[in-house]
């Protein structure tokens, strides 16, 4: 029989290419796709010598070609960072709508099931606490982070016009943050940024007074939940995310005592229209998946400090580890 094979774009970034080492684990055969923008070929290359594995350097956001057969689509190829979609806004909203339709037209044609990773951005600064599927969100269309997260409603839309109108098998998978290894130390979230402030001996920037909350997710546990929801049979959004919830300054708190640093915290204003808290429901995840998180934030943070710490020197100091002058036409 043939392998099953799986499309995965945003390869090279920090959750698809965890996706493509599970995949391949899983006995898949995998087409990574990434057009590096803020994806690292490092993150892949330990896969580069598998006959399984094959990599296309390619901007999903134009036509998308792949010859032979495919059995599934992952699309997670986006920035993923408030600092990234400020920088490159047209970009993200590209790649959440033109990819996504893409790669919706591309599962139309080859048969394929398609996962289109949305996010808990699509709830915005909700008024619904902690966070059910059925909640519509309460999100700025021109507010700074708008360029994502309409990205990702209109992600949602397209892609259930696509099972409904065209009968194409598909899932969306609601991501709450995420943490682990082969984050980019620079990319502004607030876990690289507290981990790489603490290994330079800086302060702790806390942005507000640090009352805001968020609920971290360990990448296994992330990855095990969208491998559960592909092979699932349901097409409604999925929220997956661990529901044990921190304010921020507590969170800062955490991570001078895991880095064992004598700096302090500073505050710094509060980005506009920065979520005052986040939780997922994850009780449709339980139902449906038998699935909830394993990893605690004790063990997760630990794993994730020894990665940020084992990287060389000269990564602590880049400003930024991207691509994005490649790709920003003035
Ligand atoms: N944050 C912070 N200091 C930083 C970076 C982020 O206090 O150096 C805060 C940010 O304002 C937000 C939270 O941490 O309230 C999470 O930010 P992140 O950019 O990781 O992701 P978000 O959940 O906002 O998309």
């Amino acid at each position: 029989m043939d392998k099953k094979r799986v499309l995965i774009t945003g390869a090279a970034g920090f959750l698809g290419s965890h996706l493509c080492d599970r995949f391949i684990a899983e006995g898949f055969d995998v087409v990574g796709m990434d057009n590096l923008i803020t994806g690292d070929l490092k993150n892949i290359e330990h896969l580069f010598k598998l006959p399984e594995f094959v990599f296309y350097e390619h901007d999903v956001s134009n036509y998308v070609h792949v010859s032979g057969h495919i059995d599934y689509i992952l699309h997670f190829a986006s920035p993923a960072s408030p600092i990234d979609y400020l920088k490159i806004p047209i970009q993200t909203l590209k790649v959440g709508s033109l990819g996504t339709h893409n790669l919706l037209g591309l599962a139309k044609a080859k048969n394929a099931r398609i996962l289109v990773a949305s996010t808990s951005e699509v709830y915005g600064d909700p008024h619904v606490h902690p966070q059910t599927e059925d909640y519509w969100g309460n999100v700025n269309p021109v507010g700074p982070r708008g360029v994502y997260d309409e990205a990702k409603r209109f992600q949602e839309a397209m892609t259930m016009a696509y099972h409904t109108f065209h009968g194409v098998e598909t899932r969306i998978i609601r991501i709450f943050n995420t943490y682990g290894p082969r984050m980019r130390l620079n990319d502004g979230r607030v876990l690289p940024a507290f981990i790489g402030q603490a290994l330079r001996g800086e302060d702790l920037t806390v942005f507000g007074d640090g009352s805001q909350t968020r609920s971290f997710c360990y990448v296994d546990d992330l990855i095990e939940g969208i491998y559960r929801l592909l092979l699932s049979d349901y097409s409604g959004p999925v929220n997956i995310g661990n529901p044990d919830e921190i304010t921020i300054l507590d969170f800062a708190d955490e991570i001078i005592k895991l880095t064992n640093t004598s700096q302090k915290v500073i505050f710094k204003p509060l980005p506009k229209d920065d979520p005052t808290q986040r939780q997922p429901n994850i009780s449709l995840a339980r139902k449906i998946l038998g699935w909830e998180p394993k990893v605690s934030r004790q063990e997760g943070l630990k794993i994730t400090y020894d990665y940020f710490k084992s990287l060389p020197e000269e990564a602590l100091f880049k400003n930024e580890h991207n691509n994005f002058e490649k790709y920003i036409k003035r």
